[in-house]
């Protein structure tokens, strides 16, 4: 049984490619080891670049869209600002094998950013209606 440099994962001879991680398969002619291109791991060196880049995004976007919430005229932003970060996050999960607490927290702020702004919408809305429905019936009350 052949394995996956990259990963360690089972290979069958016929396999071209590791069914677990992607990298290409060179193998020896007689031999069962897996070696796999100096290309691939370059690539997987950008990739891994590209990546942390992502993650840094994630993280600012999470940090932004909470600390928004606390600017009355600018809040909507935060839940703008949020989803960037969420949906940057659910293409980071697919493609890092692992994710590093500082792009979850990354996450997890943007969840509770943009959540946040939109209790804090609809609070607002709901304090608008109520004042509205506070004032006519006070009307209502000094008219009769
Ligand atoms: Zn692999």
């Amino acid at each position: 049984m052949a394995y996956c440099v990259n990963c360690g994962c089972e290979i069958k001879e016929s396999d071209k490619f590791c069914p677990n991680c992607g990298a290409p398969v060179n193998k020896k002619e007689q031999g069962q080891s897996v070696y796999v291109s100096e290309n691939w791991q370059q690539e997987n060196n950008s990739m891994s670049k590209k990546l942390n880049g992502r993650g840094t995004a994630i993280l600012v976007l999470g940090i932004l869209s909470l600390a928004l919430n606390f600017f009355g005229s600018i809040r909507i932003a935060s839940i703008v600002l949020g989803i960037v970060g969420i949906a940057l996050y659910s293409g980071y999960r697919k493609q890092a094998q692992e994710i590093p607490g500082s792009v979850r927290a990354g996450f997890i702020m943007s969840i509770v950013g943009v959540s946040l702004c939109a209790a804090l919408i609809v609070l607002s809305f709901f304090g608008l209606l109520a004042s509205i429905t506070f004032f006519s019936l006070l009307g209502e009350a000094m008219a009769s």
